[in-house]
């Protein structure tokens, strides 16, 4: 019972898809059903012709099970489109409007719309021209049994009765699936776009070699940390003679060497604070609530891993070194003025032998 309601949950939030090619079958098999229920009730009340006519639709539906197959939607759209149209007219001449066989004309323009998305070609010009026939067969059929007698009387009141409110049903069960079927759809799609674009967010926020941040994020982070207005240090990073490592190995190992940096200080840099690459070789560290003093310790620390830990590719190990500049951001100065500050320290660290952290 649990799972029949888990499954129900699913199909109704969108999480549990419904082929089309199920709800095709499902469809057919009903209006094969129904016709069939529509022949033994003709037979029993002795109107032999419509009998046969339902029987000749239900045979007519099981046949649309093989292009279901061929996965032909829109062929069996206009098949059932011919179909309830031609027994509207037959129905109303025969047994007259009162019968209610024209409101399934009603669920041909509803259906027809929202089943239009299964369809490659045609899709709004089979839906829009069934639906204009289906409206043009309702109302020619409703004034021209006006003033025609049909053919057949129903024998009693009962069964004249029973015809209306069976016809009602079936049309409410049908436009009710195809309604709910059209929220499930909706609600499959919202949920697709919701991954799709967080995914897209993902991508959009993460640099594609080393997987850290992008400058795109670290602005984000960056206008965050200048508005709650707590202390925070900045350290720019830069691989010393990255350069030569390219001339020397290849810009192949160039790429692994970044992404082996990358990961060394991913590792190192705690919950709260950030690493984004800022550009080429170049990584800026955002330490939200870091002082001075911890920044330049933890800096050492990584300059330290990163000088001890080589990078392997292929059957070499490759040394490097890092060099980074530490800049403490004051409540009256403005981030860009913080990001030279560490540039211009890091500079001073290149110039003074590279491989050094400078406060
Ligand atoms: P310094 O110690 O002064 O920083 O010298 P450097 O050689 O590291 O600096 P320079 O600015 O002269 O060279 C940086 C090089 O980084 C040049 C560029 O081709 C390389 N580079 C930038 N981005 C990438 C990348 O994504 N992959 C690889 N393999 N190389 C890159
Ligand atoms: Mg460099
Ligand atoms: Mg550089």
């Amino acid at each position: 019972m649990n799972k029949l309601k888990d499954i129900l949950k699913g199909l109704l939030s969108g999480e549990l898809p419904i082929a089309d090619k199920l709800k095709y079958c499902v469809t057919i098999y009903s209006l094969a059903c129904v016709h069939a229920i529509f022949t033994l009730f003709f037979l029993l009340i002795g109107i032999p012709f419509l009998a046969f006519y339902n029987l000749l639709s239900t045979l007519v539906y099981l046949f649309c099970r093989k292009l279901l197959q061929k996965e032909a939607y829109p062929s069996i759209y206009c098949i059932a489109c011919g179909e309830i149209i031609l027994n509207t007219i037959l129905t109303t001449y025969t047994i007259g409007w009162d019968s209610g066989f024209a409101l399934f004309l009603l669920v041909l323009v509803a259906g027809g719309f929202y089943i239009s998305y299964t369809f490659s070609n045609h899709k709004y010009i089979i839906p829009f021209v069934c639906g204009t026939l289906s409206v043009i067969t309702y109302f020619c059929c409703y004034f021209l049994s006006q003033s025609l007698v049909p053919v057949y009387t129903m024998p009693s009141g009962k069964s004249a009765c029973f015809l209306y409110v069976f016809n009602s049903v079936c049309t409410f069960i049908f436009i009710t699936a195809f309604s709910i079927l059209f929220m499930v759809d909706i609600r499959i799609s919202l949920n697709k776009l919701f991954e799709e674009n967080k995914m897209l967010g993902q991508i959009a926020g993460v640099d594609a070699l080393t997987g850290l941040y992008n400058r795109w994020s670290m602005a984000k982070f960056l206008s965050d940390a200048f508005q709650t207005e707590h202390p925070f240090c900045l350290v720019m990073c830069d691989i010393d003679d990255f350069k030569k490592i390219n001339d020397t190995y290849g810009h192949e190992c160039g790429d692994e060497v970044l992404k082996h940096i990358a990961k060394i200080i991913q590792d190192f840099i705690p919950e709260g604070s950030y690493v984004c690459r800022w550009g080429g070789e170049e990584l800026l560290l955002l330490l939200n609530d870091y002082t001075s003093e911890d920044s330049a310790a933890l800096a050492e620390k990584i300059r330290c891993s990163i000088a001890e830990n080589s990078t392997a590719f292929e059957d070499l190990v490759i040394p490097h070194t890092m060099t980074m500049g530490v800049a403490h951001h004051h409540k009256n100065q403005t981030v860009e003025s913080t990001i030279a500050k560490a540039d211009m320290k890091l500079y001073i660290g290149k110039r003074n032998g590279k491989n050094v952290v400078i406060v």
